[in-house]
């Protein structure tokens, strides 16, 4: 078995959509699967612990596909998010709940032309696209130039801030930690 569904994963996810309304609250109106799996994650050549994906492929595969997921998981997800479960097991709970919360912010609600969120008409959740990161940068090029753009400038004075303490303990005692 590649794939199992995760109750942890899951119970991370629920307590950081209840506390960060703000920023997710939007992933807490769909149906998300979350999922562990025993195979290395590898993007553009580097390891990862998880990623975020919708669960869609084009034209004539498309029924066969959703047919294979629902058989999969029980149900037709809206969005599933996939952590290395190997890795996983070698966190600490605040590493897992800043992993979960990485990959939920990826799961972005889509919008119109107009900017109005869009919703599957046949189920009514929200219809989610992906959301690349802020800040993409090699070590080196900051080793060299430093933080040389406004992104990396920015992310330089959070990195520089308290990191929100209360809020990653109120996750933390709602997943029972
Ligand atoms: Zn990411």
């Amino acid at each position: 078995m590649k794939f199992t569904k995760s109750q942890e994963v899951r119970k991370f996810a629920n307590a950081l959509i209840g506390i960060f309304q703000e920023k997710l609250g939007h992933v807490g109106e769909g149906n998300i699967a979350y999922l562990f799996t025993e195979e290395q994650i590898v993007e553009a050549g580097k390891v990862k612990a998880g990623y975020a994906c919708i669960p869609q492929v084009q034209n004539r595969q498309r029924k066969f596909y959703e047919w294979a997921v629902e058989k999969a998981i029980g149900y037709s997800p809206d969005a599933l998010i996939v952590i290395d479960k190997e890795i996983w097991g070698m966190l600490t709970d605040v590493q897992k709940a800043a992993l979960v919360y990485h990959e939920l912010r990826h799961l972005k609600h889509s919008t119109t032309g107009a900017g109005k969120p869009k919703y599957n008409s046949e189920t009514g959740n929200p219809i989610y696209q992906i959301e690349g990161h802020d800040v993409e940068e090699f070590n080196d090029v900051i080793e060299h130039f430093g933080a040389w753009e406004g992104g990396l400038v920015n992310m330089k004075g959070l990195l520089d801030a308290e990191p929100d303490k209360e809020k990653v303990e109120a996750v933390l005692k709602a997943v029972g930690k």
